[in-house]
């Protein structure tokens, strides 16, 4: 008799055993393995219902949207709501990708809380959106860099000097990636090169620009005093070239802040000769020339080469 009750206790307890383990595997598999099977593509029941997963927006900084998709019967259609204006930081997602929708391209099709979202689907019939990406471009910025820029070839980046985040970046020729598809092969043999970002892939003398690392080379790098005052007379000459003022226009006496105003070459090249070339070669490298940036989009580095002993004029 104690055997019998023996033996019932131990059946029980295996069986208490396989009840909480299955519960066990069954909780984990809600909490913790849902989302992976879920998410994962060769699921095939998945699979079809991925189809539905409408590719998420693109937002400007203040959650204006740039890029949605849109369904157009059976089709969805990327619509881009500024044209042109986006082109080059967008992008494009039709007959190849660029920009950040190539970028993002994985986020944009991944859900965030697929569960979640799938259950909600499933009452409300909505279309499953995949995630929105939010950008650093902020539209009043970008309008007014895209207004100036105009039909003039180049490129224009507006940034946040404490942060480097990019609030405008144009670029033109540029090109309507609403309709990318019908114009892509008149567009790529375009010898204006409208799909090319000039604005982060074009590789420019920068010009004038230029002084405002050389006034840091001066400040940072140099024990030059840096409130010396310089008699410009439109052109000096240093190492046998001269150095010109633009028209040969003579600035008279100029500070560094003149200098700055007016652009006075002259000067430049005096600060310049003054410091020598390493505090220059400091500099550039402080402001990224050959280096990479943290720019997640297409781009090119900038390159500064200066020989050691390079004279003031190549410098300036
Ligand atoms: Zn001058």
């Amino acid at each position: 008799m104690s055997d019998l009750r023996k033996n019932i206790k131990r059946v029980f307890s295996i069986f208490a055993l396989l009840f909480v383990l299955l519960l066990g595997y069954f909780l984990k598999f809600i909490f913790i393995d849902s989302q992976a099977v879920v998410t994962n593509a060769s699921n095939p029941r998945i699979s079809v219902l991925d189809e539905k997963i409408v590719r998420g927006e693109i937002k400007d900084a203040n959650g204006l949207t740039l890029a949605y998709s849109e369904s157009q019967g059976d089709a969805t259609v990327r619509q881009y709501v500024y044209g042109p204006m986006y082109a080059h930081v967008v992008g494009y997602a039709d007959r190849g990708k660029y920009g950040a929708e190539s970028k993002y391209n994985f986020e944009l099709q991944k859900m965030h809380f697929p569960l979640l979202q799938r259950l909600k689907n499933v009452v409300s019939g909505d279309d499953l959106a995949g995630n929105a990406i939010v950008l650093t471009l902020d539209h009043t910025v970008q309008k007014k860099a895209y207004e100036l820029l105009g039909s003039q070839k180049g490129g224009i980046v507006v940034m946040e000097p404490a942060t480097g985040k990019i609030l405008a970046m144009v670029s033109y020729p540029a090109f309507d990636p609403n309709t990318i598809n019908q114009q892509f092969s008149v567009l790529r043999e375009d010898e204006s090169s409208p799909l090319f970002n000039r604005a982060a892939q074009g590789g420019y003398p920068p010009g004038s620009v230029f002084k405002m690392i050389t006034t840091a080379a001066g400040a940072l790098f140099s024990d030059v005093e840096a409130d010396f005052i310089y008699h410009c007379q439109g052109s000096a000459v240093y190492e046998n070239k001269r150095i010109r003022c633009f028209n040969e226009t003579a600035h008279g006496e100029v500070d560094l802040k003149r200098a700055i105003a007016l652009s006075c070459n002259c000067y430049f090249a005096e600060l310049i000769y003054r410091m020598g070339e390493e505090p220059l070669i400091a500099a550039a490298d402080r402001f990224y020339f050959d280096k990479s940036l943290q720019y997640p989009l297409e781009y090119n580095t900038g390159s500064f080469a200066l020989a050691p002993g390079a004279t003031v004029s190549e410098q300036n």
